[in-house]
């Protein structure tokens, strides 16, 4: 039988009126065996994430507050699922134990974890699958060795105890050193847990399910009500990482794409939407849109350095580059010219180092750069626009057409993207004319 790892985010299971809907996502389905929560999260736009609480609450104790008392709203948010969804479920003795830990100063990564661990308990019985904790099976490092995350580990313990599992819930978020101390991926890490475990059991699919039915092809707080991706390659969603991590986790991706292991977006509050799929290729018969999404960031600046006979000069990028990466700059784009060499990179990157110009004209051997900051960066990209003559025509006309300035172009050879450099007064009404072309005009 196929396997599906699912994996839940907080708002999914945020009471027992989610946990009710995620239960029937389940059972509707029994390829979906191994189920991966996160902590409760609101339940309204003024509610507080049960990991917010723990770390409040840890803190408190740290500080001298009395473990029971501070941990007793935390408690009694379980309970009330607990109590909504029928369960003979006793906690009481978990949250006792946490509270001791909570005196005994456990860690902060251990108060946050307790969250996806509760819940994971609840799941679990509410569905009658084994309960996993994540610490016994998602491994990271020695204090020695500063407790990195160990992949292979993990990797070969989830694969050797969920052989041996039909149905389980692992919760999402944390694991432990070879000593138990508990450590926690960054926050939003439950989609990590998700990735590992779909590669670990080498699962057909790995169903991310949240409160929107995908990704959008364009931000909907600059575009107005803009169109579902249906389909997104791995290095279309990389390409597009300016959209940021609203819906799924950065470093999820990684685990998946290596095994070839297709994620489906879905909408626990739409479960009849189909969402988004990311995929390791796109099928070979389809034919996909020119453009797959538009995706923006403001607060980038540029360093222009100009030098007559840059091109013959060996090694001079190096020198520039190795500078970057003495000073520890990360830069995202570097378009270059004949004479010319631009570095396109985040302004708090700059600001990092007052004196980077100076040592760059050192290194450079001239006495003039400029630098503009005040920019902001466009990544347009599809796969659809590979040896599809007028691309970049439609996109530029757009822009002009709106009186934008392009100030930086670059587009890769492998046709997949182009990058877009405006000033950020600009930004929006660019994403809003390339949209419109491709989406509205198409
Ligand atoms: N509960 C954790 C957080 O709020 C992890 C997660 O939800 O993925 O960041």
């Amino acid at each position: 039988m196929e396997k599906y790892v699912v994996k839940f985010g907080g708002s999914s299971l945020a009471d027992a009126g989610q946990f009710r809907k995620v239960a029937d996502i389940i059972k509707a389905d029994e390829r979906r065996r191994y189920i991966v929560p996160s902590a409760p999260g609101k339940r309204s736009d003024d509610d507080t994430k049960v990991t917010d609480m723990l770390y409040a609450c840890y803190e408190a104790v740290a500080g001298g507050a009395d473990a029971d008392s501070e941990f007793a709203p935390i408690a009694a948010r379980f309970d009330g699922i607990i109590a909504d969804l029928g369960l003979e479920l006793d906690l009481s003795d978990e949250y006792n134990t946490i509270a001791d830990n909570f005196r005994n100063q456990a860690g902060e990564d251990y108060a946050a974890s307790r969250g996806e661990y509760l819940n994971g308990m609840i799941l679990a019985t509410y569905l009658g699958f084994t309960f996993i904790d994540a610490a016994k099976v998602v491994r990271f490092g020695s204090k020695k060795h500063g407790r990195p995350f160990d992949a292979d580990l993990t990797n070969a313990t989830l694969a050797s105890v969920l052989k041996k599992e039909q149905y389980a819930v692992i919760p999402g978020f944390y694991g432990a050193t070879p000593s138990g101390k508990i450590k926690t991926f960054s926050r939003g890490g439950s989609d990590f847990t998700g990735s590992i475990v779909a590669r670990a059991v080498k699962a057909d699919m790995y169903e991310n399910w949240t409160d929107v039915s995908g990704f959008l092809a364009a931000d909907p707080r600059i575009v107005d009500n803009p169109a579902l991706i249906s389909v997104i390659t791995y290095r279309e969603l990389r390409e597009l990482s300016y959209m940021g991590a609203t819906v799924l986790h950065e470093d999820a991706i990684f685990p998946v794409r290596e095994a070839k292991i297709p994620i489906n977006i879905r909408n626990t509050n739409a479960p009849n939407e189909s969402g988004t799929m990311i995929v390791p290729t796109a099928p070979p018969d389809e034919v996909p849109p020119i453009i797959t999404g538009i995706a923006g960031k403001k607060e980038f600046s540029v360093v222009s350095i100009d030098k007559d006979g840059m091109n013959n000069e060996i090694g001079f990028l190096r020198r520039i580059l190795t500078l970057f990466e003495e000073l520890d700059v990360n830069f995202e784009h570097i378009p270059t010219g004949i004479d010319t060499l631009c570095v396109v990179l985040e302004s708090c990157e700059l600001d990092k180092h007052p004196d980077i110009t100076d040592r760059i004209k050192e290194v450079a051997g001239i006495n003039h750069i400029v630098v503009e900051s005040g920019l902001a960066m466009i990544a347009v990209v599809g796969r659809g626009m590979k040896e599809k003559r007028g691309t970049a025509a439609r996109i530029f006309a757009a822009l002009a057409h709106n009186h934008i300035n392009a100030r930086i172009i670059d587009q890769g050879s492998s046709e997949l993207n182009v990058i877009i450099g405006v000033v950020e007064d600009e930004f929006d009404a660019a994403i809003r004319a390339i949209y419109d072309v491709f989406y509205e005009m198409a």
